[in-house]
């Protein structure tokens, strides 16, 4: 199989399908889509080699469904339980290169789940017999991923780390908080993680900016920010979390956030607003558009039909709003459900 992997949200396989059909035809590939329902991955098979295009391909940071895009380099079926091994390096053998790194994953389900231990051992037994083959090498470009979606059937996959998510199975994992005062917290942790690169995180969010948070009750995105040692403006209805106001660096407004301003520019715009998809996006645009926030970040919550439609309606309301001043990115995070993030800033 020439080809890529995708792990996604169990559940978002036609989304992600529908992605990286167009990725691929954006970039004059021709191939096939092969997912199933409820799997957490699907294949994006090419009729050629594609040595050129599947790098592009395999890029997670250009899709929104995909927490890790992989481009397959082998694909072994019906291994022999008693040796898996075996083949796995005959397969990598005849691949003929050295690996950085080797990660052994399974997909996010709850059969994948049932893996994860096969997964530890393997992986530790695969390193073993690669290290004595010395196939590995910290130096190597490339990572090698074997992802089984059952036990007897693997992918190998080579990534290259400038592209691809650096976490196993694409999930970073977040710590939760014990003072936060929501689970919804880990989302704009996340998101910042994700969305943000490392040099952007150190420039954006420094102690003593500014930030509004629509929706904010209870208050675990404002927490991220308080963390972060931002001012904010929580606006809800709703009641905010007693401990974080006794930060002293929130202010709690209860109003509607479709109709309030800040008096002047803030840093950060975050909105978390349960609300009709394309109502929040052209929100959130108005604000950027306006110059009354720099930065946004928010959470467009998907209908249940045409998910994929909806994404790309409320995405061109940005650029249509932000033109070539945009920079707009969003990805549908570990800790989303039937959501996706999105980041969006104007660029001057
Ligand atoms: N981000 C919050 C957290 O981490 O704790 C959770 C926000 S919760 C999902 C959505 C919030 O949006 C609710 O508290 C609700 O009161 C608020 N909300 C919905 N519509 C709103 C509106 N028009 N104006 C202000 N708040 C609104």
């Amino acid at each position: 199989m020439h080809g890529v992997i995708l792990y996604c949200r169990a559940g978002f396989e036609s989304e992600c399908a529908q992605e990286i059909a167009a990725l691929a035809a954006s970039h004059g590939v021709a191939g096939h889509v092969r997912a199933l329902r409820d799997d957490a991955f699907i294949e994006f098979v090419t009729a050629t080699p594609g040595e050129d295009a599947l790098p592009r391909l395999a890029d997670p940071r250009a899709l929104i469904f995909a927490r890790q895009a992989l481009p397959v380099v082998a694909q072994l079926r019906d291994l022999p339980s008693r040796d898996r091994i075996a083949p796995i390096l005959d397969a990598l053998r005849a691949i003929d290169a050295r690996w950085a790194e080797v990660l052994v994953e399974a997909p996010d389900t709850n059969d994948g789940k049932a893996l994860a231990t096969f997964c530890r051992s393997f992986g530790n037994a695969l390193v073993g017999a690669m290290k004595r083959m010395r196939l590995i090498d910290a130096a190597a470009p490339r990572r090698l991923h074997a992802f089984f979606p059952q036990s007897d059937k693997v992918y190998l996959c080579a990534a290259e780390p400038s592209r691809a998510s650096p976490w196993p199975r694409g999930i970073p994992r977040l710590k939760f908080p014990r003072e936060a005062p929501s689970r919804s917290t880990l989302k704009l942790d996340e998101a910042f993680l994700v969305l943000l690169d490392e040099n952007e995180r150190e420039r954006w969010l420094q102690p003593g900016m500014s930030a509004v948070d629509l929706g904010a009750a209870p208050g675990g995105w404002t927490y991220q920010l308080v963390r972060r040692s931002v001012r904010v403006v929580a606006i809800d209805n709703g009641p905010m979390d007693a401990a974080l106001m006794q930060s002293g660096l929130v202010t709690h407004v209860r109003a509607d956030g479709f109709r309030w301003r800040p008096p002047k520019p803030v840093d950060w715009l975050v909105c978390d607003m349960v609300e009709q998809p394309r109502r929040v996006a052209a929100l959130v645009a108005q604000w950027l558009a306006d110059g009354a926030c720099r930065r946004a970040i928010f959470n467009l919550k998907l209908p249940m039909k045409k998910r994929y439609d909806e994404t790309l309606l409320c995405l061109s309301i940005l650029r249509e709003a932000l033109g070539a001043k945009g920079d707009i990115r969003a990805r549908q995070l570990y800790h989303d459900r039937e959501e996706i993030t999105v980041f969006a800033r104007r660029t001057h």
